[in-house]
Parts: structure tokens; C-alpha cells; sequence
């Protein structure tokens, strides 16, 4: 398949990547890695006029630690997030994340986390190519007014599937958004908008520069939980985040997420709202399951190669494992 028509800029610094995101705004993309985008390019899913590629740009790179915040920049690959060794210490549950997308020799080393984070949501509708789309018509993210998942929908309904999503949501990280303008932090749990066809609260101006966790108070448990059809190369059917502090025989903290179920990540507050303060029992992890599975039930359509019902079910098995073993029930 071939690529769309483009102009491409390298830019060596921000603010001159900045300038392009600024003139531009939506009709330049930009390409971290590529490894989501150019797919999407070659599907004929997109036709930007421009992409600005931040390969170049030495300073969108790397991985600080503060006293009391890891701050990742933007286009640190996936390979060098997953082996260093202040993320392996902290927070190994975003290592066994990045263990679980793709494929090591592509999307590890190419792919970042910036990109992972935005990745476009997907669909079995959409991620097609443009012969097998023909055939099935068009829909929100095609330029018409309807969805091919659920008729009648007035949004897209497609799937953040990201790896990393839940387990950043889980360990409360903050993005930083860069425009010419200055700069904005913004919690992940303000990020996603649970639209399909605009998944970010990101500016069409704007570059997503930095991903920011704060450093745990106490030892924190954890679990990652995902679904997926094959063990490498496949997205997450359904996934579930667990972060917890465990003191004095009591849950101190828990945040629960699960994702790949919709256009956003869900926290299951209902059931940190229960769990926290009480002692871990396992009778946990069953209303865990039972909470996920109506989230679920309230976002998942019918847009993925395994059914609605399915994916239901296994959000709250994905769920109750993760309470599982975060609480070490
Ligand atoms: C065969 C295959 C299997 C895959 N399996 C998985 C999987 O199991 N799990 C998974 O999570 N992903 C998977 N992926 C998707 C992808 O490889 C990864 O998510 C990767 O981390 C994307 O990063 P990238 O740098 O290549 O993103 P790109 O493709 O460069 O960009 C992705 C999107 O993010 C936007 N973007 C990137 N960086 C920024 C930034 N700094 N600021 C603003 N916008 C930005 C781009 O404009 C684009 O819309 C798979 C892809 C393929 C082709
Ligand atoms: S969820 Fe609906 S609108 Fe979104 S890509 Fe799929 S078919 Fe299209």
C-alpha cells in the first residue's frame, strides 16, 4: 500500500515545530514513531496536508527523575521507557504494559509513549482499508452522520486501545501540552473526552511534550490485566489497571481502571469507593467485577472482531483479576 501525498517537516526544536502545529493546526499531524499513523495513512484514514515528525527534536526525549515526579518525555521510545531503570523501580506495572503491545522489534523500538497515549481510537469499521470500507458505507469518522457500530449513535464509538492508558490513568499521571501560547498541565482523568472522532482535550496547536507520575507515598501493589487474541502483535480486547497502597492491614488507596472498552478509559470509582479503608477480602474483587461488567455494558458496542457480550463479560474478569492482585487476595 502506498502513502498518501504529504508535505514533511523535521523540525529540530519545539518552538519550530510549535510554529508549524500553529499555522497548520489540524491539517498537520504529528508523527512520533509512526506506527499507528502511517497504518492509518496507508487505510487512506487520513489525508493531512502536512505531518511534522518530532524524531529530531533532542529535548522531546528522555526520562527524568524529580524528587517527586517521573517526568517521561513525549517521544521516548516504548524500548527505552520499558528499560529504565527508575521506571522499573517505581513503577514496573507500566514496564509489564509496554511488554504487552505489539511486536518488540517494531513497535518497541519505533513506538513512543506520547503516541501510545494518543493513539487514534480504533474500530473494526474504521481500521480497514479503503476497498473493504466501501463496501460497508460511511460513518462519523468517514464523513457521514451515523455510526456503522450503533446506528443512530451521535458520536463515535471507537476503542482507546492503548496499552499503556489504564496504567497511567491508574498510577494518576498528568500530561503536559505545549503550544506557542505556553504550557498546560492536565490530569489524565481530564484528557479523554469519550468522543472517537476527537479523543484528546489536546488543542489542534498544541504537542503533548511530557508525560508526568508522581512519585508513590508508600509502596504501592499492582496489577495490569489485558485481553487480547494472540499473546504479541494484538491490541487489548478489554484491560484493567489496579494501583493500591496497602497499611496496617487496610486499603489505603486503590484506583481501578478499565479500558479498550470504548472511546475513554473508565475509573470504576463505585468500587474504589468501597474497597478504600476497608481490609482486603476477596468478596473485593467479585463487586469489582460486577461494577466493571455494568460499566462495560454501558460502552462497548458491537465494533471489534469478538462480540459485545464477550467483551462485556471480560471486562469484569479482567477487573476482578486485577483487584485480585493488587489487594493479594
Ligand atoms: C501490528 C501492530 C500492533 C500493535 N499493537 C499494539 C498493542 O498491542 N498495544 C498498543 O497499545 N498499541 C499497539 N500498536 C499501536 C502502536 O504501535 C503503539 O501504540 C505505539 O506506541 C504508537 O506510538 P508511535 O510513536 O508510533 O505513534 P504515531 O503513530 O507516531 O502516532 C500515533 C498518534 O499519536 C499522535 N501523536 C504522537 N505523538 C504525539 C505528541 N507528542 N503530541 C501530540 N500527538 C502525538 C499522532 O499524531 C498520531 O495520531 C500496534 C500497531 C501495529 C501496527
Ligand atoms: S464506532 Fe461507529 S462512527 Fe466510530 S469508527 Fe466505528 S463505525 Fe465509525
Amino acid at each position: 500500500m502506498r502513502l498518501p501525498q504529504f508535505e514533511y517537516f523535521a523540525p529540530v526544536s519545539l518552538e519550530d515545530a510549535l510554529k508549524l502545529k500553529d499555522q497548520m493546526r489540524t491539517s498537520a499531524w504529528i508523527l512520533a514513531g509512526g506506527t499507528d499513523l502511517v497504518v492509518n495513512l496507508k487505510h487512506r484514514l487520513l489525508a493531512p496536508a502536512a505531518l511534522i515528525s518530532i524524531r529530531n527534536i533532542r529535548n522531546l526525549t528522555g526520562i527524568d527523575l524529580t524528587p517527586d515526579t517521573l517526568v517521561i518525555r513525549a517521544g521516548t521510545a516504548l524500548a527505552q521507557v520499558a528499560s529504565h531503570p527508575a521506571v522499573k523501580e517505581h513503577f514496573p506495572i507500566l514496564v509489564k504494559a509496554i511488554n504487552s503491545i505489539g511486536a518488540m522489534a517494531i513497535q518497541h523500538f519505533r513506538g513512543t509513549i506520547g503516541g501510545n497515549l494518543c493513539l487514534t481510537p480504533r474500530c473494526l469499521f474504521y481500521n480497514q482499508s479503503l476497498f473493504w470500507r466501501k463496501g460497508k458505507g460511511s460513518c462519523h469518522r468517514t464523513g457521514a452522520k451515523d455510526c456503522l457500530a450503533l446506528k443512530g449513535s451521535e458520536s463515535c464509538q471507537s476503542i482507546c486501545s492503548g496499552d499503556t492508558v489504564p496504567v497511567l490513568l491508574a498510577l494518576s499521571a498528568s500530561v503536559r501540552l505545549v503550544g506557542l501560547g505556553g504550557s498546560r498541565v492536565v490530569p489524565l482523568t481530564e484528557f479523554f473526552s469519550g468522543l472517537g472522532e476527537s479523543p484528546y482535550h489536546i488543542l489542534p496547536e498544541e504537542i503533548l511534550t511530557e508525560i508526568r507520575i508522581p512519585l508513590p507515598w508508600a509502596p504501592i501493589s499492582w496489577s495490569y490485566q489485558r485481553l487480547g487474541m494472540r499473546s504479541a502483535v494484538d491490541f487489548p480486547l478489554v484491560n484493567a489497571a489496579a494501583v493500591a497502597v496497602l497499611d496496617k492491614g487496610k486499603v489505603e488507596h486503590l484506583r481501578l481502571v478499565i479500558s479498550a472498552v470504548g472511546p475513554a478509559p473508565v475509573i470504576l470509582r463505585e468500587a474504589e469507593k468501597e474497597i478504600k479503608g476497608a481490609q482486603p477480602e476477596p468478596r473485593m474483587a467479585d463487586r469489582a467485577a460486577e461494577i466493571a461488567l455494568r460499566a462495560a455494558g454501558g460502552v462497548v458496542v458491537e465494533n471489534a472482531i469478538q462480540s459485545r457480550d464477550y467483551r462485556v463479560k471480560m471486562a469484569g474478569v479482567m477487573a476482578r483479576r486485577a483487584v485480585k492482585e493488587a489487594l493479594r487476595l
